[in-house]
């Protein structure tokens, strides 16, 4: 283990929002940040003291990041693991290259949670070889199928409600590994953030609530609205993938609650867009922690602060009115905290910034979230 000293550099391949708000808590410490990402005016390439424009899986862009980091993370899980291989030889990726190949991999992803005694919604797992098959298998509707690899934010995942809805979909991804999961008439879906050090002690955030709108995360509150039994659960399920798939850093781990059943969903190796609300309502946030643990500094506590609510900006409300969004009007709200990543350009569905708004009770936080949020586009 390499204890960081300040002024040495820590490496983040990717440069978007979880960068750098990764990189803020590294400046409070004095750590230097390299970003690699190909977009130069990408979120943390703008506040990095090194930038490396290159593609994420570019061998020799890597090869340079681990020459001036010392350490080296990320902040998105679809980089090429075998690219990072070397520096994962040499204890200096976090976390680890095989949490991150599993979890680039739905396939391999369930199958891993299965393995460590974890309930995960029914599936299939589908070869592009065997494509007819699967459909005789599938003995109830609806179901939700899933590319294995490179889906985020609803991409790369359909409904279908009937067989000749999910022969369409197969037809039109015949040629990519698929899962085909069972839909799960859910109660709640909350997350588990977790952060775990070099010397395996393990800090957590409890449960927080996540409500999805096409797919893309609309609001996350904390603590989630579930019994303690479920909520101790899903913290449990997640310490175990921690411990047994060696996490260094923080993850998230999704789960669907239905009636007193806790259904693993995915995992995520890296802070977490329902983790943001941790900036503000826990001493020390899901940033702070997963820098600590790269740089083999010991955890902060995990003492909460406040219930929050945290409510994505996406790009629509920019795109979808002719006047700038109203931040004063939205920061009138109570205490209110606004987060801009930098991004140029506003596009549908793309993460522009979030809201975090702290309150006694998680409810009135998030009506507060919603009318902070919907403050930002009111006629005036
Ligand atoms: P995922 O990319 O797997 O996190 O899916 C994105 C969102 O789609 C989830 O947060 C759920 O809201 C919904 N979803 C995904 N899988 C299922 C399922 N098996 N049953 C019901 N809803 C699902």
């Amino acid at each position: 283990m390499k204890i960081l000293n300040p002024g040495d550099c820590i490496g983040i391949i990717g440069g978007g929002q979880l960068g750098r708000m990764m990189a803020v808590e590294a400046y409070q410490l004095g750590f230097k940040i390299a970003v690699l990402d190909p977009d130069p005016q990408a979120p943390l390439c703008q506040i990095a003291d090194e930038r490396i424009i290159a593609d994420y899986s570019d061998p020799h862009a890597i090869a340079e990041l681990g020459r001036v980091a010392s350490a080296v993370t990320y902040e998105f899980e679809n980089v090429d693991a075998g690219v990072l291989a070397e520096l994962d030889r040499e204890g200096r990726l976090f976390p680890n290259a095989r949490l991150l190949a599993i979890s680039q991999d739905r396939i391999q992803e369930k199958a891993a949670f299965r393995r460590l005694g974890l309930k995960t919604a029914g599936y299939l797992a589908v070869d592009p070889a065997a494509v007819r098959e699967p459909l005789n298998q599938v003995e109830r509707y609806p179901v939700i199928v899933k590319t294995a690899r490179g889906g985020y934010d609803g991409h790369g995942q359909r409904r279908c409600a009937n067989s000749g809805e999910l022969q369409s979909v197969m037809d039109e991804w015949h040629d990519i590994p698929l899962v085909i999961e069972q839909y799960v008439p859910f109660d709640k879906e909350i997350s588990v953030v977790l952060t775990r050090d070099q010397h395996g002690h393990l800090v957590d955030f409890g449960a927080i609530e996540n409500h999805h709108q096409n797919g893309i995360l609309d609001f996350s509150v904390s603590p989630a609205a579930v019994p303690d039994s479920i909520r101790d659960r899903a913290v449990s399920y997640a310490y175990r993938l921690a411990v047994e798939l060696g996490l260094v850093g923080t993850m998230a781990v999704e789960f669907f609650v239905a009636g007193e059943e806790v259904l693993v969903n995915e995992m995520a190796p890296r802070p977490h867009n329902s983790g943001h609300l941790t900036i503000e309502a826990f001493e020390f946030s899901q940033f702070a922690q997963h820098i600590r643990a790269v740089a083999g500094l010991p955890l902060g506590n995990h003492h909460q602060l406040s219930a929050a609510a945290m409510a994505n900006l996406l790009g629509d409300i920019w795109t979808d009115h002719s006047a700038l969004p109203d931040f004063s009007a939205a920061l009138a709200v109570p205490a209110t905290h606004l987060h801009l990543y930098g991004k140029r350009v506003a596009r549908a569905g793309r993460k522009m910034g979030h809201l975090t708004v702290l309150a006694e009770s998680p409810t009135t936080a998030l009506r507060r979230a919603d009318q902070a949020r919907k403050a930002l586009t009111a006629p005036h």
